[in-house]
């Protein structure tokens, strides 16, 4: 990874058919354009269309990634899994780990923490998300909540460029309300200080939670964040565009 760039990583989450591997053709497009040089466009679709999707963008400045992966990275009796090797080796650059939906589905940090060391292993980029619920935020845990998530999970793994975070509140995910200006700010600097102090290594941050095209021109005043994760505006070409470029404005 490279160490200016803004990321857009776009989470099509369980959607998508063969159908929707075309509407890349207008995001190819725009990579072309010098004015967006300096963005980094990351595809996570389902597994079904990681291939698909390898071969569409092989020869643009698109990457892609999974949405998640087994913690074993060698083959194995792990019906319904895919491992971090299986990912890297179709041509993947990235893969999600940690998200909130594969947390409700059981991923604790241990989990977490072995999927990262896999993923790291397999040469895979790891997006690595973490975020505190609406609870959690309601009695004030936030910062106990992400901290602990960052140290169990990053647990005996050495960080280099190979690993951003995604800050992706639970109550924002899907939900419309978003986190913004100097509450969002806020956030970011201390979680890029707490991985400074911890690890001695500047980390790229984004934000995640219900980006859309209206919201974007806020969130893009909040000069410390490093990209966005995209989940439902990003299945839409159009919106995922216009995100983009109003981010780029
Ligand atoms: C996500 O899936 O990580 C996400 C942020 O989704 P949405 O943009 O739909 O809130």
């Amino acid at each position: 990874m490279t160490n200016n760039n803004i990321y857009f990583v776009a989470n099509w989450k369980m959607f998508g058919d063969v159908k929707s591997v075309n509407s890349l053709n207008r995001v190819i497009k725009l990579t072309k354009s010098k004015k967006y040089k300096n963005i980094k466009i990351i595809y996570c679709p389902p597994y079904t269309l990681l291939d698909r999707l390898v071969g569409k963008t092989k020869n643009y400045n698109i990457d892609i990634g999974g949405q998640d992966c087994h913690f074993d990275m060698n083959s194995g009796a792990f019906t319904g899994s895919i491992s971090s090797t299986q990912i890297k080796k179709l041509g993947c650059k990235f893969v999600i780990l940690g998200h909130s939906e594969k947390r409700n589905e059981g991923d604790t940090n241990f989990i977490i923490n072995k999927k990262i060391k896999s993923a790291l292993n397999s040469k895979l980029n790891v997006i690595f998300c973490i975020g505190e619920t609406k609870q959690e935020k309601k009695r004030n845990k936030t910062f106990e909540v992400l901290k602990k998530q960052i140290f169990e999970c990053l647990k005996n793994i050495k960080i280099k460029n190979n690993l951003l975070i995604a800050y992706e509140p639970v109550w924002s995910i899907g939900t419309g309300n978003v986190l913004y200006h100097d509450d969002l700010r806020i956030v970011v600097n201390k979680l890029k200080n707490i991985v400074k102090k911890k690890y001695n290594k500047h980390i790229k941050i984004l934000y995640g939670g219900s980006v859309n095209t209206k919201n974007i021109s806020e969130l893009k005043k909040v000069n410390n964040i490093d990209g966005f994760l995209i989940g439902n505006a990003s299945r839409n070409v159009n919106k995922f565009i216009d995100i983009i470029k109003k981010s780029s404005n």
